[in-house]
């Protein structure tokens, strides 16, 4: 029987991951976070103390990055060698640091192949920013999950104050608007909604409604 893939790609915030899990758990398939995977690498980065936004410096220093992504109870957690790095990678420093390296096609190539194994083994929901239109461009269902910046600044604004992380609203959501600058405008799989995505937006839309429209979305599409 040949699996299901679900692809969920859009801007920092958009729910994307909260959202997915909920789907996963719904439907009985994984749910892979292919952001973590970026996390991993700027992690990795940063604590070598090499310069992010080189590429080059990154380039080479990606040998030494033993990234996986192992799954406890349908919960996904990311090691970089046997460290579980799930926490370290959710700090306002990783999460730049991600969208730095993600810029870098060396990296996007060296990410690509796992991600694409785990699909071709596993009925997943995965969701990034190049799910439907570079990594799963045969998707059984693509959406476009989208927000408002300030709408998305205000959720993780909340999401870090409750992981005991408080960082100033204005911080957050300048965080936003860079990463999704950055997102948008680098060269190589900019963030963008495939042609045969579908849409949601839920700016004006609470989290059990923004739900039930994905589950609408997805069960249309998948029998
Ligand atoms: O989704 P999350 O915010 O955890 O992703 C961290 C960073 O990784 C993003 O800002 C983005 O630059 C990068 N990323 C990417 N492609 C993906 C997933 C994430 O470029 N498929």
């Amino acid at each position: 029987m040949s699996v299901f893939n679900i692809a969920v790609d859009g801007p920092a915030g958009a729910g994307k991951s909260s959202l997915s899990k909920r789907v996963a758990a719904a439907l009985g398939c994984i749910y892979v976070d292919t952001g973590a995977l970026y996390r991993a690498v700027g992690l990795y980065m940063l604590r070598a103390g090499i310069d992010t936004k080189d590429a080059d410096a990154v380039a080479s220093a990606l040998d030494g990055v033993r990234v996986s992504l192992r799954y406890a109870d349908g919960v996904q957690r990311v090691f970089l060698g046997e460290e579980d790095v799930s926490d370290a990678i959710r700090t306002p420093d990783a999460s730049m640091a991600a969208s730095d390296v993600s810029a870098h096609p060396q990296v996007r190539d060296f990410l690509f192949s796992l991600q694409r194994d785990i699909a071709a083994e596993n009925n997943c929901i995965m969701d990034g920013r190049d799910i439907g239109t570079v990594v799963l461009p045969d998707a059984n269902v693509k959406v476009y999950l989208t927000a408002s910046a300030e709408t998305r600044a205000e959720r993780r604004y909340k999401e870090l104050l409750e992981k005991g992380m408080p960082t100033p609203f204005e911080d957050v959501l300048a965080d936003i608007i860079q990463r999704d600058y950055n997102d948008s405008h680098r060269a190589v799989a900019p963030l963008r909604q495939a042609d045969d995505a579908v849409l949601l937006d839920t700016s004006d839309l609470d989290f059990d409604a923004a739900l039930a429209a994905l589950m609408q979305i997805i069960k249309e599409r998948i029998a």
